[in-house]
């Protein structure tokens, strides 16, 4: 298991542009893969569910140089274990839980790095906000000043052929140069989340500077 997770971590890594960042998706796989893909080379990792984060990182100590990402639904109550545990919040998704981690954040004396999740299409089984709702809410996140908002993240809906694909991701690289050129002063739109095993290619094409691996680097979630 462990010299198949190196082998496809060195062949995706090869065929990534140097600047994509390749974040390896950990949910459900065990600390022990974690350490594999960790000696492959991987330092930033992604994980959906705070608990399961927690203990595979108490059992990853030992490895001080890794970059945690939270990359699932981020419920309010949660908001202080995340910037406990997380460099990263990629799946901030609605005004609420952005000024929340904003005023945890300095009692914590963190300074999480944040990306927004928007919807370019509407989906009912996923969070985050539309054009439009994002637009309107950019004021206010402007004010978000203890977190650092590095850009936009998207999922794209199940099912959308190629096209629409594409489609998805090159409207969310649209709309972060749109937010860019209005020029907030906490605003940055450099990070573009984008791409999962399915689809990472086609994100890179449009411009992802992480892409979320799981299944491509771990092998099937059961
Ligand atoms: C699970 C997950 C991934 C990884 O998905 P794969 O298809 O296994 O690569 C990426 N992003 C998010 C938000 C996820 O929940």
């Amino acid at each position: 298991m462990t010299s198949a997770i190196s082998e496809r971590i060195t062949t995706i890594r090869e065929s990534l542009p140097p600047s994509v960042r390749l974040i390896a998706v950990s949910k459900t796989f065990p600390a022990e893969a974690i350490r594999a893909a960790y000696n492959a080379g991987i330092r930033d990792f992604g994980e959906n569910r705070i608990q399961e984060a927690a203990s595979k990182q108490a059992e990853l100590q030992d490895l001080p140089d890794i970059t945690w990402h939270f990359i699932g639904r981020l419920q309010s109550n949660k908001a202080k274990k995340a910037l406990e545990l997380f460099d990263w919040i990629h799946s901030v998704d609605n005004l609420k839980l952005a000024q929340r981690l904003n005023q945890l954040a300095p009692q914590l004396g963190v300074s999480p790095q944040v990306c927004l999740q928007v919807k370019i299409l509407p989906d009912p089984n996923k969070s985050g906000w539309s054009v439009a709702a994002l637009l309107a809410d950019l004021s206010d996140l402007n004010q978000c000043k203890d977190l650092q908002i590095q850009g936009l993240m998207t999922i794209p809906p199940l099912g959308l052929n190629e096209t629409e694909t594409m489609n998805v991701f090159n409207d969310t690289a649209k709309l972060a140069r749109e937010i860019q050129q209005q020029n907030w002063s906490h605003l940055k739109m450099q990070e573009l989340s984008m791409g999962m095993s399915g689809d990472y290619r086609l994100a890179v094409l449009a411009g992802s500077t992480m892409v979320r691996l799981g299944t491509i680097l771990f092998g099937q979630r059961t």
